[in-house]
């Protein structure tokens, strides 16, 4: 559905720039942004997509993943189409490379999404399948609303929102998956068409606005597993976010235009927990893993495992009230 976007000027030529992620496209008129989703209509920035979705699902919080945040509650998941990144593993390349005239979509309203929230028996809404940063103008009516009804509110996004609309979605938005896809500018400039330090900056920005964040890096053979990257990215968390960030280190599987690539060895996984571990993060988790143990969240004093986690299923007697049932420690959950 079309409607006039957000955060975008008027430039000479009849052309537009769009002020919503740091691609800031500069588009002439009758065209696209990189996103897709954006047009320039006789010197007008419209959205394409707004309500609409191209996918929809109740799903355990755990599977954004974010595991420090309202666990074992289901989430209403939903996604539109494009996206600004051009990742060549792109996972949902199905919708994020659909054009707005996808067939398979649905126009919903913002109501819609909160009263098929609540339907679905969710006690939160998310954003998440493609970049939910290109849908803004339909999430910030939606997210406004959620919050009203009660519900919690995520973006699992890539990070490459501007500063200006993050700021104007936070008091709404209460937490973010943030992808990290690797550590260097090269590999963001090769694998999807972006740079590294934008995401970065929203990481920062949003934690300082009080926005619960956790990270996702999904681990590449010989694009960004070298254990020198993963060091850099681990020391940049610690001193730039706090050691206390939970930190998913996702096993890549052969997807989109990266199929001549293997799966990360498990071997490779183990040694980036390990990694972590020493490197003072206190809650790094694997994911895309069958192995139980590194989805658990371990007291950081004790060792004691206070939440288990086991595909979607969740226990959290060892965590009562936010503290370790063992000696009391604070783990940082946030059930609120
Ligand atoms: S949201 Fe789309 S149109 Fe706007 S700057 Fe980003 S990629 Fe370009």
């Amino acid at each position: 559905m079309k409607k006039e976007a957000k955060f975008w000027k008027v430039l000479p030529d009849n052309k537009v720039q769009c002020n919503l992620c740091s691609h800031k496209c500069i588009i002439s008129a009758g065209r696209t942004g990189i996103c897709g989703v954006r047009k320039n209509e006789g010197g007008k920035l419209y959205t394409l997509i707004y309500g609409s979705c191209s996918s929809m699902a109740a799903d355990p919080i755990e599977k954004k993943p974010l595991y420090h945040f309202h666990p074992a509650t289901n989430v209403f998941s939903l996604g539109t189409i494009g996206c600004n990144f051009k990742c060549l593993h792109c996972q949902n390349y199905s919708i994020s490379t659909a054009d707005p005239d996808f067939s398979y979509m649905r126009e919903i309203t913002p109501e819609d999404s909160i009263k098929l929230a609540k339907e679905y028996s969710c006690q939160g809404i998310s954003y998440t399948y493609n970049e939910p940063t290109i849908w803004y103008e339909f999430t910030y009516d939606s997210v406004k609303l959620a919050k009203k009804a009660g519900l919690y509110t995520c973006y699992v996004t890539n990070g490459y929102i501007l500063e200006e609309p993050l700021k104007e979605i936070s008091p709404f938005l209460d937490a973010m998956n943030i992808d990290v896809k690797a550590f260097t500018d090269n590999f963001y400039k090769e694998v999807c068409k972006a740079k590294l330090e934008p995401v970065l900056k929203t990481c920062k920005l949003a934690k300082k606005l009080g926005i619960h964040v956790e990270l996702t890096y999904l681990v590449i053979p010989d694009h960004n597993d070298s254990l020198d990257e993963v060091k850099s990215f681990l020391s940049w968390v610690i001193e730039k976010l706090g050691n206390d960030t939970p930190i998913h280190f996702s096993r890549f599987h052969p997807d989109h235009k990266m199929m001549d690539i293997p799966r990360t060895p498990m071997e490779k996984m183990l040694k980036i927990y390990d990694v972590a571990k020493k490197s003072g993060i206190l809650y790094p988790y694997l994911g895309n893993v069958i192995h139980d143990n590194y989805e658990n969240t371990y007291c950081p004093k004790c060792g004691n495992k206070c939440v288990s986690r086991s595909g979607f299923s969740v226990d959290l007697k060892q965590c009562d009230e936010g503290k370790c049932a063992k000696c009391g420690k604070k783990i940082p959950i946030v059930t609120k």
